[in-house]
């Protein structure tokens, strides 16, 4: 029988194949008495699949892509430490003596121990890490069951067909994922934020997650059709679907490469009003791609990943590496660096502050304010950087001009710190803020003249401004950017930001939805920065607009009350 599931899209594009089911070892573990006699050979063969687990963990290290994302050696070192704690290398020892248990048993034991020790944790992030010791521990029952590595590839079709069905994928088998290449893969965990997620993305094959009860709800070969755009899946399709999909596949595939075409285009309207597109990154890695889809420039560079994930923070030298690979690969373009915006849902290591309500804490600029010295480090390792290209220094959650002006002394004092070692660095560098709370946006007036320039970041405005965390799936249906409060405070920085004269630009996920392209237009923004994987369609959709024909229908939608209409003006504005 045919039906659909939804999930979060984390990655575009359409796929048919069958399903593979990628096993859940925890659901198979057995309990049983290990006779007295029999307890040391029980030991010995789980000291046994923690040796060929870690020598598998290492071999993998050694296997990492040049071009992978460097979280990928980072994840697997985090998973190699979860190993090689005593929590799992040595209390399911213990427990195997005392219980006279199976080492799958007293592993899975432990395990249950850890989880709940994990769950009593405020902080999301680290909590969220659970999963990292869900999937070691199922790395090590599957090599006791007899099941190492990972897993087989059905015959049939070749793998370029399969769709792997999983509960939650480890970094570690991502990686693996690299040598082969399946068509999509979706999951019944993970949120927008999951380390799956992240490195999701990379893979660029269409992907879902969170999809709740794939792994129950599907057979093993069962056809499947996933729209990773819309993030939902078609089960055993009937032949109409089957015909309709195959076809929009197809579409899709001519689409990208006609698109690939306009690379070069310069982005105006169709009455010549030139508009600026640019790219998001998280890593140096990411600058490829950007250029591959010819943006304009680097509108925002997330500098936070480069802290995650590692036990020690990166100090100036490596920062400087990191930002002046991207300034010089980008030739001259603007490079937009954000000082890291850690806190909330991004904590490092050494540097987390407990705090009831992280998205409401100490992160972004007022966690940089709180930690000088590191924050004097970032600094300095951009200000070196902006020697070699055209640098631009982006602050995250700016709310009030003290916030500016205490930022703009650490700027001067970094500046004073290169002089006294007579490094150079570009004396004009700009320094811009993000709008991305909304009393910052209403209060623009009173610090507007203290910056160069201003990027609106709408994944935290729509947060802050419609009270919905933006990494809970569970309320995730009333995140809505073309909520009145949220169009009217969008429109009214754009139109305060380019009366006081400074550049105003648009970076969060609304500057990459295509059916917003228009009504950010008519709003008056000449600039947006978004994944690099967005930005040619975002183009076609500038190359085929008219702003005399948006202008008078987008005044119209600001003042629209009833959620329907609006909805209907927007798709008239589209068409
Ligand atoms: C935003 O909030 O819109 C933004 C671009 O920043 P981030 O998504 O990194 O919070
Ligand atoms: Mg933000």
């Amino acid at each position: 029988m045919s039906f659909t599931m939804h999930g979060i899209p984390v990655s575009g594009g359409i796929a048919i194949g069958h399903a593979h089911l990628v096993s859940h070892a925890r659901l198979e573990v057995a309990h049983y008495i290990v006779p007295q006699h029999q307890v040391a050979e029980e030991s010995a063969r789980f000291d046994a699949a923690l040796n060929t687990v870690r020598a598998e963990l290492e071999e993998l290290r050694t296997q990492i892509p040049p071009s992978a994302p460097r979280e990928f050696e980072a994840f697997l070192n985090l998973h190699l430490m979860i190993l090689n704690d005593s929590t799992l290398s040595q209390a399911p020892r213990q427990i195997i003596v005392s219980e006279q248990c199976n080492a799958e048993w007293a592993l899975k034991v432990q395990m249950d121990v850890l989880l709940d020790q994990f769950d009593q944790i405020e902080d999301g992030y680290l909590r969220d890490r659970k999963t990292d010791v869900i999937h070691v521990v199922e790395r090590l029952l599957k090599t006791l069951l007899g099941q190492p590595g990972y897993m087989p590839v059905p015959a049939m079709g070749g793998e370029q067909s399969l769709i792997l069905v999983a509960r939650d994928l480890s970094p570690a088998d991502v990686i693996q994922f690299r040598q082969h290449q399946f068509a999509s893969f979706i999951t019944d965990l993970g949120g927008t934020t999951s380390h799956t997620a992240i490195v999701a993305r990379s893979l660029n094959i269409p992907s879902i997650v969170a999809l709740h009860h794939a792994r129950q709800l599907i057979r093993e070969h069962e056809l499947l059709i996933v729209d990773g755009t819309l993030g939902m899946i078609i089960v055993d399709p009937d032949p109409q679907a089957l015909a309709e999909y195959r076809l929009r596949q197809h579409q899709w595939e001519l689409e990208r490469q006609k698109l690939k075409r306009l690379r070069d285009t310069r982005a105006t309207t169709l009455d010549q009003i030139e508009v600026d597109l640019q790219a998001n990154i998280e890593l140096p890695e990411d600058v490829e791609q950007v250029r591959e889809n010819g943006a304009a420039g680097i509108g925002l560079f997330r500098t936070e990943f480069l802290f995650l994930n590692r036990d020690s923070l990166p100090d100036e030298d490596e920062q400087f590496e990191a930002y002046r690979k991207v300034v010089r690969e980008m030739d001259g373009l603007p490079v937009t660096i954000r000082t890291y915006d850690l806190g909330a849902d991004k904590q490092i290591n050494g540097v987390e502050h407990a705090s009831t309500n992280p998205a409401l804490g100490l992160r972004a600029i007022r966690l940089s304010l709180t930690e000088p010295q590191m924050f004097l480090v970032q600094l300095r390792a951009m200000l070196r950087a902006s020697h070699y290209g055209k640098l631009k220094i982006l602050i995250p959650m700016v709310m009030s001009v003290s916030e500016i002006n205490q930022t703009l002394i650490y700027i001067a004092q970094a500046k004073q710190g290169l002089e006294g070692r007579y490094i150079p660095y570009d004396r004009n560098v700009e320094v811009g803020g993000m709008i991305e709370i909304p009393a910052a946006a209403l209060a623009l007036n009173t610090f507007i003249k203290k910056l160069d320039f201003l990027s609106i970041g709408t994944n935290d405005l729509i947060q802050y401004t419609l009270a919905i965390d933006r990494s809970d799936d569970t309320v995730s249906h009333l995140y809505d950017p073309l909520h009145p409060a949220v169009l009217n405070l969008v429109a009214y920085v754009i139109k305060t930001v380019n009366k006081a004269g400074k550049p105003i630009a648009l970076c969060g996920e609304m500057a990459g939805d295509v059916q917003l392209t228009r009504l950010l237009l008519g709003f008056g923004l000449r600039q947006f920065s978004m994944h690099p994987a967005r930005l040619l369609e975002v183009k076609q959709q500038v190359l085929k607009s008219s702003l005399r024909e948006i202008a008078p229908q987008v005044g119209k939608m600001l003042r629209a009350d009833d959620p329907d209409k609006l909805r209907a003006m927007l798709d008239r504005l589209n068409t």
